[in-house]
């Protein structure tokens, strides 16, 4: 009987977003879960704000493949992060001194949701502490692994001594410079693609306002959109946060943030690139913020395979960094952990040691199935990466655009913009990618067959006038 079987340990290395929603599914699906973070645990204050999670984006955008992912185990966790996340129903695109336009995102009032990395971690962390079958480990900081043997080495933060710890299966969510990965890579034929871009970034705030009876704050622009300052080589985001302040995100090359070295010197940046900015932040802010903040680059991780026999996989920006121009990092990570999931169901793969044959078909089948929509999310990142700094202010775009909302709210299911299918359905990347470039042919023949057709008859009408004069 089943009774008679060990129970299998999994062991899930990083607890960041991806790490502890990874083990909540498997938590729920019975496995003794044994999670090791690095950090110490964010849900102290004095910790999170020393931990470097700061360092990376405070504010997040949220969209239906994070959602889809975090609803899935019945915990409520869908509903809490929803309820402190604000609704963005499109772009507020800055341009010069004052002038705004605003591009909504779907042509059915679709939102996108900013959500606070630290309260969505919180909250992640709280569900994962009430299963009993759930061990964290902070401050543990994985150094090898013996991958035939289930073993773990790390080194504890608190003490500095070595620890070993047994695991039937490994997951690494330990992000962007993951050592699960780079253990894999000695013993599997791993192929891995790194690119760093010339963009780095500094996270600045927009402080709220405070209202003029001066007793309560209020958002200082419209908080239902994200802000976008496109300056071509260069933009500025802002995304809202629940305290009526705003996060925003400076993205420019490392050139030009070295070029900037005195506050005069960014004072007259800011008054030439982004004059309405400085009245919205306030000057001293800016000063403070600009040189003491700390400045992160970027990069795109492609690689394959994810997964070892039934010994280990890894997710999340371990398995594909992306850049953050679509809003999908997260997202897909969390999308990684409910496809495992299901393919795990597919399987009917069980918390007990009877089925390891099962076990390696399943994470094969993680890596065929994912790997190809990694590869298209990233380069889809990269395309956006241009998108918003330059292509949204350009007429053409514009039109374009305006064509393709309308041809969407004519034929829902037939024609359906890149961004829809990617931030407001949960298809496969790979699949939208298709789809987009087959619907992008259609658009195009059409759209040239059209303005030839109103070329011809302006010009035969034209000809046909003077000819009867
Ligand atoms: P991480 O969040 O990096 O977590 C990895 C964890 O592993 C960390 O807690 C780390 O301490 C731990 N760890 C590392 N090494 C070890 C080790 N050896 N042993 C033990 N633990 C270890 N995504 C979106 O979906 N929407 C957005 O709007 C968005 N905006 C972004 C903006 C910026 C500027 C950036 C940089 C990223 C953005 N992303 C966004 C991407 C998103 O932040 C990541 O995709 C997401 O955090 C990945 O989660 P993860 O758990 O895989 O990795």
């Amino acid at each position: 009987s089943l009774s008679d079987v060990p129970k299998r340990y999994v062991a899930i290395i990083g607890g960041g977003l991806v790490g502890t929603l990874a083990t909540l599914y498997f938590a729920q699906r019975g496995w003794d879960v044994n999670l090791f973070e690095l950090r110490k645990d964010p849900r102290i204050p004095e910790n999170s704000e020393n931990s470097g999670i700061f360092q990376r984006s405070i504010n997040l955008a949220l969209s239906v493949r994070g959602l889809s992912a975090l609803s899935k185990p019945n915990l409520d966790l869908e509903k809490i992060v929803l309820e402190s996340a604000i609704p963005m129903k499109g772009r507020m695109i800055h341009i010069g001194k004052d002038k705004l336009s605003s591009q909504p995102y779907g042509s059915f009032g679709e939102n996108i949701y900013s959500v606070e990395r630290n309260f969505l971690l919180e909250s992640l962390f709280n569900t994962v502490e009430s299963f009993n079958n759930v061990k964290i480990y902070f401050q543990h900081q994985l150094k090898r692994c013996d991958f035939d043997k289930g073993l773990l080495e790390f080194e504890n933060k608190e003490d500095g001594k070595l620890v070993q710890y047994t695991a039937d299966l490994i997951i690494g969510a330990d992000g962007v410079h993951s050592t699960v990965r780079r253990q894999l890579m000695r013993i599997i034929n791993m192929n891995y693609q790194q690119e760093y871009i010339p963009h780095i970034y500094c996270e600045l705030t927009i402080p709220p306002k405070v209202t003029e009876k001066g007793n309560e704050t209020e958002f200082i622009m419209d908080s239902n959109h994200l802000h976008i300052w496109p300056r071509h080589s260069f933009m500025l985001i802002a995304l809202p946060n629940k305290n009526k302040s705003f996060t925003c995100t400076l993205f420019m090359p490392h050139e030009n943030f070295d070029s900037i070295k005195t506050e005069d010197d960014l004072i007259t940046f800011f008054q030439c690139n982004f004059p309405d900015f400085i009245q919205l932040i306030g000057e001293q802010q800016l000063k403070k913020e600009f040189f003491h903040n700390p400045k992160g680059s970027l990069l795109s991780i492609k690689c394959k395979p994810y997964h070892y026999r039934n010994r280990a996989i890894f997710i999340g920006d371990a398995a594909h960094c992306m850049v953050p121009f679509y809003g999908q990092g997260m997202n897909c990570g969390f999308q990684d952990v409910e496809l495992l999931d299901s393919i795990f169901d597919k399987y009917n793969i069980t918390s007990f040691r009877s089925d390891d044959d099962k076990l390696n078909l399943a994470l094969e089948e993680f890596t065929n199935i994912r790997q190809p929509d990694s590869v298209a999310i990233c380069d889809l990142a990269m395309y956006n990466y241009i998108e918003m700094r330059s292509r949204v202010t350009s007429p053409l775009y514009l039109i374009r655009k305006k064509v393709e909302d309308w041809l969407h709210w004519l034929f829902p299911r037939r024609f359906v913009p890149l961004y829809t299918m990617i931030s407001f359905s949960t298809m496969r990347y790979s699949d939208a990618i298709q789809r987009w470039k087959r619907q992008r042919r259609i658009f195009n023949v059409t759209w040239i067959t059209v303005s030839t057709g109103i070329a011809i008859s302006v010009f035969w009408r034209y000809y046909y006038r003077r000819l009867r004069w």
